[in-house]
């Protein structure tokens, strides 16, 4: 695989987009407003970014509105509009190492997992939609004898998608991939913290055939481009990935504006369970090394929440602690980091005040703890272990999205299940037992939307994604992903 050098060249020569994408064309906030993304492994400028307000908010809806009302997509053959996405999903892999490197430069992330994870996941989320058009079928509803009632999926319009930096391009596919599979216009919203890839999915999609305006990207801060969607009224769907605060005020703008549908996927908690028949406790530590290090942390889904039976309690720390040794933090353009940078040095800050009020709080520490200085930059993390002191304390109760893992030992079944249902979010969980009938009862009690076994984050377009409680409600990735962009149409025919 490509050595550090080759990587360092790659992003020399490596330009960066300044731009939002509206109709087709690029476009510059009329304000003429810019903000910084850093590389956060060398904490310097990558670009000045267009910052896109409410003026230019309204000039990229009026464009997807009106691309959706000539059916020049909406209204276009299916095999046709399956053509275009699966050539956009061939277009992502041919663009496979630039996306991996923008993608790594602007969020911190390995290079190499973007690289061999991400891009090709969004390639295939976009594939998988682009196959799935012309193979759902509608209903007829069994009404009484002289009638005749469909149930017909239709494009619902203008969707407007805001998205997270963890998976800049994944999750803009996870969103992007069923909407426009199912003939809507959409404005896409990426990151403050990672635009790039996003104006990069919208310009590949013009190259693939996609008509201008039908996939619009606005670049900007959360609170002025990001609220100007969400209180726009000409915008019909929000879907949302981010935190369960701002998921919170989107549902506020819908309801100041036009009761637009609001999908949230918010944030996450996620309980990691250890009973004491899990015969492989050897693969259980490696894969919570992997639940809470892998993507830095970052990951909405990550393993923080570590529960293990008192009998095994020794045994597994031990073998958990080896396993994260592996995980030490490296530079993101290093083949060879397992972890790279946090995203922004406020970021990282705000992760060793977590540990510090842990410790304060009476958490016992037993890996980790630090941040560390890789080439001069000081924006790592180490892995962390602390044992919590009780359930109230901050670790236990609010998502880091760092490497940092609380730890608590249980003694029974219904104790690590009060345990992990004991919060306010409710997205994933993981238990290892080698019991079927314990795997079984324990999933059926989880609150959460995934409940993987033997093993974590299980996670695949084919299956939902997505949480319950304040981790939200929506749910992207699978066929079901199409309940959020289509609306439901009921025609009834009185035969005569
Ligand atoms: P964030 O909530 O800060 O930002 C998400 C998006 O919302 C960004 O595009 C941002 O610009 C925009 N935004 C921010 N403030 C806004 C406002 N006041 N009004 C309108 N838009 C606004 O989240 P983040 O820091 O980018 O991402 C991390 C969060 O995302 C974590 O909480 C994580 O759990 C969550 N996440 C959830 C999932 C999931 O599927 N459930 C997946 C990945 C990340």
């Amino acid at each position: 695989m490509h050595n550090r050098q080759y990587w360092e060249t790659l992003l020399q020569r490596q330009a960066f987009c300044d731009y939002a994408l509206i109709d087709g064309k690029r476009y510059v906030a009329r304000s003429a407003n810019t903000y910084g993304v850093i590389n956060p492994a060398t904490d310097t400028a990558l670009a000045e970014v267009t910052a896109c307000q409410t003026e230019d908010i309204d000039i990229a809806v009026q464009s997807a509105r009106q691309a959706f009302s000539s059916g020049i997509w909406s209204e276009r053959p299916l095999q046709e509009r399956k053509a275009v996405l699966l050539k956009l999903s061939a277009l992502i892999l041919e663009h496979r190492e630039e996306l991996a490197l923008l993608e790594s430069a602007s969020m911190g992330k390995p290079v190499l997992d973007a690289y061999n994870i991400d891009i090709p996941g969004a390639a295939h989320v976009i594939a998988w939609y682009a196959e799935s058009i012309d193979k759902i079928y509608d209903e007829v509803a069994p009404t009484r004898p002289g009638t005749l009632a469909t149930i017909t999926r239709e494009p619902i319009g203008v969707v407007a998608a805001i998205v997270p930096w963890n998976f800049p391009l994944d999750i803009a596919a996870w969103k992007i991939g069923p909407a426009l599979a199912a003939g809507n216009s959409v404005i896409l919203k990426p990151s403050e913290n990672a635009p790039f890839t996003a104006i990069r999915l919208a310009e590949l999609a013009l190259e693939a055939g996609l008509p201008a305006g039908v996939l619009n990207v606005v670049t900007g801060l959360g609170v002025d481009a990001g609220a100007a969607l969400g209180k726009h009224r000409d915008v019909d769907v929000i879907t949302f990935t981010g935190s369960t605060t701002v998921g919170k005020a989107f549902m506020s703008y819908a309801g100041e504006s036009n009761l637009k549908q609001v999908w949230l996927e918010c944030g996450g908690k996620s309980a990691n369970i250890i009973f004491a028949d899990c015969k492989d406790l050897d693969l259980a530590a490696e894969k919570a090394a992997f639940g809470i290090c892998f993507n830095q942390g970052e990951v909405c889904s990550a393993n923080s929440r570590l529960l293990v039976e008192r009998a095994i309690y020794p045994q597994f720390m031990a073998k958990l602690l080896d396993k994260l040794s592996d995980w030490q933090p490296d530079h993101p353009l290093n083949p060879d980091a397992k972890m790279g940078a946090m995203v922004s040095a406020a970021h990282k800050e705000k992760v060793q005040r977590f540990i510090q009020a842990a410790l304060d709080d009476g958490g016992i520490l037993r890996a980790g703890g630090a941040s560390l200085t890789i080439e001069q930059v000081a924006n790592y993390i180490q892995p962390t272990v602390i044992e919590v002191a009780g359930e109230n304390i901050s670790l236990w109760r609010d998502e880091v999205f760092g490497p940092v893992l609380a730890v608590k030992v249980f003694d029974d079944e219904s104790e690590a299940i009060a345990l992990a249902n004991n919060h306010i979010y409710a997205l994933a969980a993981s238990v290892w037992t080698d019991d079927l009938n314990q795997a079984h009862r324990v999933a059926r009690k989880l609150h959460a939307g995934t409940v993987s076994i033997n093993t974590v984050d299980a996670l695949d377009v084919t299956v939902p994604f997505g949480g319950n409680r304040q981790s939200g409600f929506g749910r992207d990735l699978s066929l079901h992903a199409f309940d959020k962009f289509t609306q439901l149409k009921t025609t009834w025919i009185e035969l005569r």
